[in-house]
């Protein structure tokens, strides 16, 4: 049953032309599937509306060949078998009841074009202004006439849009590209009537919304992506320029780092004072996202009049069904997002997103999974789980949930594994939200019993009289210091001074003053571990063989805030350095380029290089294979990081898999043989 003080959250709402059914806004975000993977796409975003947003829109949408992102996905309107293959997503949500969306996007300077080869259209010369690729070659330089080919290139792509039947079609003016780029006095250095003055550098944009809505006119809302920040007050001059012409605002921020902050660094309902004080300039509806998940505060913001719809992109990413479980009440059961990023970290690398908290995300089409449903298992076979981590936990959600009669037996007193330990470290208290979940849900299934404090071991596993056994014993971080960097590791001469990076997250005292971070992980440990024994008082230096620290944590929108932390902290970093001897009270450095060496004085080394898998239960269990099977077990596999350690997303993705694969002979090649061929006409 709803909580009536959630009612507000399910009226329906007027937007131009259309209604939107209730008050959850799936804003334009990244996937990672864009044009080449139309099927996987339109299946996940049918989940969506499955799981009752109101409305789910597209990611950037290309509306020409001059704006192409490539190798980053990116979704296109440019011809008849675009339209063909946006119609799979606009009936796949429109089956739901839910409105489609869809970001027409022209990328401007911020683009090369290594896709088409066309020369990218930006404002002035200048090499991409993403910097964050670091591409050869300058766009050119738009000129009048251009302008006036985008103004009909977009007009054209909202026709598309139309035939592809979006209900909701964007005029795209933020997040850098060429309309922000028309906005910036520093970057709009024009002397005509697209420069210069406030009025002229909004024009374009003016233009192509009235233009858009002419288009559309009856049949589709216009929306417009807008930035808008305290800290800038001419972006409210803006937008007080055209605060009535859309037909809904979707409102953020300038700084991309706050609207898409990672966990560590920023918290839910961020980008609330700056739009709160747009909202009150305008009569349009306004949409803003926040990384809300708490209902409680959704349903304050629309009351407050902060907002009129929760924007979402990572909460319904991370869980497509949050407007149905509010709906019935099912508070406890929305699967909150972590703020990690690995979602969008995976679209920049160029392939479908994963999440940390929703394994079956990006695989809705290809396996078929769903965030809601598993099948029953047709014979019910009891299992044990060893180890409630990520990946012992999830397998035995998953298994208790197909029917399953599941032990999930754990050595320590608390659950959770590493996310109970690392949850513990600077900024990563949500991530205790991985283990709340999945404890929540195993509470309620009948068929699941959970031992803590039970250490398995091949006898007492005998005894239990299972048929399957999962082993999710984790790993350890090593302390040899092989890794990406060094095929042999560093030599040492007093063991005593080399530490395991578990010792940090067991919280247990460490003697030495001064200490080293090897980090050759490069995503987030290395940089919160760091900042963790410094504020336990030690000196703290971190040494990387990459340019910079927290290479992976790019990705993750985290690197930046990471790094500023970590000086703030006073924390000495050095890049481009190995170290391969550790000496009695120093470590050797070698510099990555050119072997110069160099000593650093110390009390204690820590190498983050690579952890090793603990499988000692799992070689035990399978070097007695005839004991086992006299006792009755048919299957003993490995999962999470005892099989292959990685980031947490990937235990998940592993428990989730092995409980949904159980007793069925998968023939791999088959299945992730479903690739999309696209069915062209010509
Ligand atoms: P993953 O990320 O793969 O889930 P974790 O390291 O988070 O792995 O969790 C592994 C868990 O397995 C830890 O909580 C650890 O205490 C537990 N464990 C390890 N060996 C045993 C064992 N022999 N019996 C029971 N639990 C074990
Ligand atoms: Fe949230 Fe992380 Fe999932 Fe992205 S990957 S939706 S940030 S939990």
């Amino acid at each position: 049953m709803r909580n009536p003080r959630h009612d507000i959250l399910f009226d329906s709402i007027q937007l131009g032309p259309v209604t939107a059914k209730n008050r959850f806004y799936q804003v334009p975000h990244c996937t990672g599937m864009g044009w080449r993977r139309p099927k996987t796409l339109a299946a996940m975003r049918q989940v969506k509306a499955e799981g009752g947003w109101g409305v789910v829109n597209t990611e950037y949408c290309s509306i020409h060949p001059t704006s192409d992102n490539d190798a980053y996905p990116f979704c296109a309107l440019w011809d008849q078998e675009d339209i063909a293959a946006h119609h799979l997503m606009t009936s796949a949500v429109h089956k739901h009841g839910a409105l489609a969306g869809v970001e027409l996007w022209i990328g401007g300077g911020m683009v090369v074009n290594l896709g088409t080869r066309i020369p990218a259209l930006g404002l002035r010369n200048r090499p991409q202004t993403d910097f964050t690729v670091l591409n050869p070659g300058q766009n050119r330089q738009i000129d009048k006439q251009d302008i006036q080919n985008i103004r009909a290139w977009h007009r054209n792509a909202a026709k598309r849009a139309l035939e592809a039947e979006f209900d909701i079609v964007y005029v795209y003016a933020t997040h850098g590209y060429l309309l922000s780029e028309f906005l910036n006095p520093e970057t709009n250095t024009r002397s005509d009537e697209y420069g210069g003055s406030l009025e002229n550098r909004v024009r374009l944009i003016r233009e192509l919304i009235e233009e858009t809505k002419e288009i559309v006119e009856g049949k589709a809302a216009v929306a417009t992506r807008f930035s808008i920040g305290l800290e800038d007050a001419e972006s409210y001059d803006a937008f007080g320029l055209l605060s009535d012409l859309p037909d809904v605002w979707d409102l953020t921020v300038p700084d991309y780092s706050v609207e898409m902050g990672n966990s560590r660094f920023v918290k839910e309902a961020a980008l609330t004072n700056s739009v709160e004080k747009a909202k009150a300039m305008t009569s349009k509806p306004v949409v803003a996202v926040g990384r809300f998940t708490s209902p409680d505060t959704m349903a304050q913001l629309l009351k407050d009049g902060v907002q009129d719809m929760i924007g979402a992109a990572r909460p319904s990413i991370a869980d497509p069904f949050i407007p149905n479980k509010i709906d019935a009440g099912q508070i406890e059961d929305i699967r909150e997002c972590i703020g990690c990023n690995v979602c969008y970290a995976h679209d920049s690398l160029g392939v479908p997103i994963r999440c940390t908290q929703n394994p079956t995300m990006g695989e809705e089409w290809r396996l078929g999974w769903h965030p809601e449903k598993v099948k029953r298992a047709p014979k019910p076979q009891k299992v044990l789980v060893v180890g409630a981590g990520p990946a012992g936990l999830e397998a035995t959600r998953v298994l208790g949930e197909m029917g399953h009669n599941v032990l999930l037996a754990e050595a320590d007193r608390t659950l959770g594994g590493r996310v109970t330990k690392e949850a513990k470290l600077p900024g990563l208290s949500e991530w205790t939200r991985v283990r709340d979940w999945r404890l929540t849900q195993i509470d309620k299934l009948a068929t699941v019993e959970v031992f803590p404090q039970s250490p398995m071991t091949v006898e007492s596993i005998k005894e239990l009289d299972v048929s399957h056994v999962f082993i999710a014993t984790g790993a350890k971080w090593a302390k040899d210091a092989i890794g990406r960097h060094s095929d042999v590791g560093f030599t040492y001469s007093e063991p005593g001074m080399i530490l395991g990076g578990d010792k940090i997250i067991e919280g247990t005292e460490i003697g030495a003053q001064k200490i080293v971070i090897y980090d050759d992980d490069h995503y987030y440990f290395g940089s919160v571990c760091a900042l963790e024994l410094r504020k336990r008082g030690h000196e703290v230096v971190l040494v990387t063989p990459a340019g910079r620290v927290c290479g992976w944590g790019a990705y993750t929108d985290e690197q930046e805030a990471s790094t500023n932390a970590l000086i703030n902290a006073g924390i000495e970093i050095i890049t481009n350095k190995t170290i391969d001897n550790v000496t009695s009270g120093g470590a050797e450095l070698c510099c990555v380029f050119s072997n110069n060496r160099s000593t650093i004085a110390c009390d204690a080394v820590v190498p983050l290089t690579r952890k090793i898998p603990v499988t000692d239960l799992y070689d035990d269990l399978i070097s007695d294979e005839n004991g086992c099977r006299a006792a009755g077990l048919q299957s003993v596999a490995r999962i999470g990081d005892a099989e292959a350690p990685s980031i947490i997303a990937a235990a998940i993705h592993s428990g989730y898999r092995a409980a949904i694969d159980l007793g069925q002979d998968i023939d791999l090649a088959q299945c992730y043989g479903r690739r999309e061929h696209p069915a062209t006409t010509r």
